[in-house]
């Protein structure tokens, strides 16, 4: 028997209305993931990518099918059960990283745990350990303005890991880097990846750091389909 899949995709429909017309992006889509599995999502911009995280992370419902986190349906759940997993299961990482201005590293990824109700002193040692997991230890203090395009998304990637979710799920996260950099955030990233167990879908064209995944996907006629 295959182990249970950490997050689920099932006959997944997503469309819009553009005035008369329906535009069909996700059409049946069935995609698995598993625990520390790392899957990159490649596809042409407009091919429904975000579609399928947002959609995958609860922001957004389908029209049709479901989407199961660690087993468990999510379509009939209510808005609220909804937002309840989507903080404590899944952790998103953009391409820009939203990092709050006003507040340091160390605190950026204390606040979601200290929304979650951790005490302030766990938070921060949890917030520590991953900017050390994230070869950032020495940055912690410091604001976002002041760290590099890498370092802000290492602190963003360390952010949505902060309460230890069941799924990172990543729209092209490192699209903003040079490839050198892009190469070292994906570095710490699956050193993290590695010692926790986390699984990850991660959008990109950066076709090296797809090659360095455990499996690659892409989007055919609104289905998920192997690359
Ligand atoms: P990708 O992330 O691969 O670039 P998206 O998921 O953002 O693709 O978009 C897929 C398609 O759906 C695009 O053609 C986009 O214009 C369209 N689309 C996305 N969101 C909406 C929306 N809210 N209303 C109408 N069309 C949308």
């Amino acid at each position: 028997m295959m182990a249970q899949a950490v997050i689920e995709l099932r006959q997944v429909e997503r469309h819009y209305v553009q005035g008369e017309r329906k535009i069909s992006i996700l059409n049946g889509a069935d995609f698995a993931l598993s625990r520390g599995e790392m899957v990159a999502l490649v596809a042409p911009s407009g091919a429904g990518k975000s579609t399928l995280l947002h959609t995958a992370g609860l922001l957004e419902r389908p029209d049709g099918g479901d989407v199961f986190l660690g087993g468990r349906a999510c379509g009939r759940l209510s808005d609220d059960q909804r937002t309840a997993i989507r903080r404590n299961d899944i952790g998103f990482v953009y391409q820009f990283h939203h990092l709050l201005p006003e507040f340091s590293a160390l605190e950026n990824i204390m606040l979601p745990q200290l929304v979650h109700g951790l005490p302030k002193a766990e938070a921060g040692e949890r917030a520590a350990q991953l900017l050390d997991y994230m070869q950032i230890g020495h940055r912690a203090n410091h604001r976002p303005s002041e760290l590099s395009g890498g370092e802000q998304q290492r602190v963003a990637i360390a952010r949505a890991v902060a309460n230890a979710p069941l799924v990172l799920l990543a729209d092209e996260p490192t699209g903003n880097l040079d490839p050198t950099t892009a190469g070292y955030v994906f570095d710490a990233l699956s050193a993290l990846m590695k010692q926790s167990g986390l699984a990850a879908l991660i959008a990109t064209h950066n076709h090296d750091l797809a090659a360095r995944m455990d499996r690659r996907v892409t989007l055919k006629d609104g289905k998920v389909v192997s690359l």
